[in-house]
């Protein structure tokens, strides 16, 4: 990490502001801290994607809702952190937003300073003010605002006693943004009006900001309170009062742009594989759950795999099958090795583009790339390369569980195959779902579930997961959906090419189609 603790002892407690939704708008900060991070303790509204950056031994502790139990009240949280930290834990207290806005990140900072364990708070970026501008409102604009109070509707007006002060915050100029408080916004809006504001005040309420499932409401000053609750529009929300909403009009830009805004859509994953498709996704607006299928493992016989591993360049070709298997491969290969030219004369086959992509990040080159795992392809395309594949010696690297096909058809035409077993994959366990997906999957079910690959439909189907009537499929391509027709599912969504983007597209159009 960039700075040191500012306390020597091992252990330390991070306050980190985890923003409001968006995983773009977490701090680098924030992510170096949860990634090395031995405790996590999170809050409700922290995006639960980004406890999949922690290491997997780490322990997350729900505060909000501990065990299923309640929420933990402020004194134990305070509690919890110290005892941690003092325990020598590098602790990782991750809020919503900032940490010093709204968030008590005062109260928990002061017990750990009185307790004298180390501690570093990391700001993160407030909904107070992501809010307003994924609304596409500026809280101050040169020559109609040029001053920003932020207040809590956490405390009701009418009860007496609160800390806001009402009537004057009805006379402060300028932008006012409110946290917390939607259910009180009846009695929030009658305080702005008895304390002499304008009935015709734009208001607007942003939920959800940042994140797929955004929904900005305007209103007035007289009549928002009444919107609001017609439409039911609950908490999270920020409230921005001022001239400035009008701005949004011309401004808004993040609502506007989504093609799959309202859109809950599902893609399977491995719990290492980067979200490249749930990023192109969230960038269109639609709600995505990542639900974790497989957990990759190492294969039964590890040492088999290194010895032929290390023998690599005795072979004419190596062959990968899958994206896994070349991070297997060279794993091992770059712990034999220290240089890449010790895989000799081997030639390098790939099938499929993915597969071949992840070769080329070894800076190897593909020589040959068969598009399809079929074994006639296969053959095909090496005796268009090679004349014939008698006698030639291949190393194919392959899972553990695998049908034989690949093998028994090179061997049937003279190659010498050796199959190296560099993986297995294994189904994925309550404790793999770190980010709640599945459980929000079976609890609010979703629009459209994609699958990438055959093995993606055969391991979320192995789940088990209720599959309501209406839900919609969506696939990379004919192997894959001929996958999904074999295992009873629909084909709603077909892409032209075995591509991500080229699936997206295809989505994009499904529902361009449909509205
Ligand atoms: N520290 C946080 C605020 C915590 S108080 C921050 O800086 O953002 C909790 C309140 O924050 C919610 O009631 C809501 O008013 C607001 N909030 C947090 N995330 C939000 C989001 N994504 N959209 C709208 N409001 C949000």
């Amino acid at each position: 990490m960039s700075s040191t603790p500012t306390i020597s002892a091992a252990g330390i407690c991070y306050l980190v502001g985890a923003g409001p939704g968006d995983l773009g708008l977490v701090t680098l900060r924030a992510r170096e801290c949860i990634e090395r991070a031995e405790v996590v303790v999170f809050d409700a509204l922290c995006n639960p994607a980004m406890l999949a950056w922690a290491p997997a031994e780490a322990e997350l502790i729900d505060a909000g809702k501990r065990a299923g139990a309640h929420k933990l009240k402020q004194s134990e949280t305070n509690a919890l952190l110290v005892e941690k930290t003092r325990a020598g834990k590098i602790v990782v207290r991750l809020k919503g937003g900032d940490p010093f806005v709204f968030g008590r990140g005062a109260e928990e900072a002061l017990a750990l300073a009185r307790a004298e364990l180390a501690f570093e708070i990391v700001p993160g970026i407030s909904s107070a003010l992501a809010g307003p501008a994924y609304a596409g409102i500026p809280v101050t604009q040169r020559g109609v605002v040029s001053q920003l109070t932020i207040f809590t509707g956490h405390e009701d007006p009418e009860k007496g006693g609160s800390a806001v002060d009402f009537a004057q915050l009805a006379r402060t100029p300028g932008t006012r943004v409110m946290l917390m408080g939607v259910e009180r916004l009846a009695s929030i809006t009658r305080q702005f009006l008895d304390g002499g504001e304008r009935p015709d005040l734009p208001v607007a309420l942003v939920r959800w900001a940042t994140t797929g499932r955004q929904e900005t409401l305007v209103g007035t000053l007289a009549d928002i309170a009444e919107k609001a609750a017609a439409r039911g529009f609950e908490a999270p929300a920020v409230a921005i009062f001022g001239e400035v909403v009008r701005a949004r009009e011309e401004l808004d830009w993040f609502e506007k742009k989504r093609r799959l805004a309202g859109k809950r859509i599902v893609v399977t994953r491995t719990r290492k594989q980067a979200g490249a498709l749930s990023a192109k996704l969230t960038a269109l607006g639609a709600d995505v759950l990542e639900i974790p299928t497989i957990r990759i493992e190492k294969p039964a016989n590890e040492r088999e795999f290194a010895e032929l591993v290390k023998d690599a360049h005795t072979y004419d070709w190596v062959m990968f099958t899958s994206p896994n298997g070349v991070d297997a491969f060279f794993g091992w290969f770059y712990r034999l090795y220290e240089d890449a030219r010790d895989i000799g004369g081997a030639r390098v086959a790939a099938v499929g583009p993915a597969t071949a992509a992840r070769v080329k990040e070894f800076r190897l080159k593909v020589d040959l790339q068969p598009s399809e795992a079929v074994a006639e392809a296969l053959v095909g395309a090496f005796e268009k390369e090679q004349g014939s594949v008698e006698n030639l010696k291949i190393l194919l690297v392959r899972p553990e569980t695998t049908r034989e096909v690949l093998a028994a058809a090179l061997t049937k035409k003279g190659a010498i195959v050796d199959e190296a077993i560099g993986y297995r994959t294994v189904p994925a366990t309550a404790a793999e779902d770190r980010t709640g997906a599945t459980e929000r999957f079976r609890q609010e079910g979703a629009d459209l579930v994609t699958f990438a690959s055959s093995s993606a439909v055969e391991n979320f189907l192995a789940l088990g997961l209720p599959l309501a009537p209406e839900l919609k499929f969506a696939s990379l391509g004919p192997i894959t959906s001929a996958t999904m027709r074999a295992r009873g599912l629909r084909v709603d969504v077909e892409s032209s090419k075995a591509n991500l983007d080229a699936l997206v597209a295809a989505i994009c159009r499904f529902y361009a189609g449909k509205k």
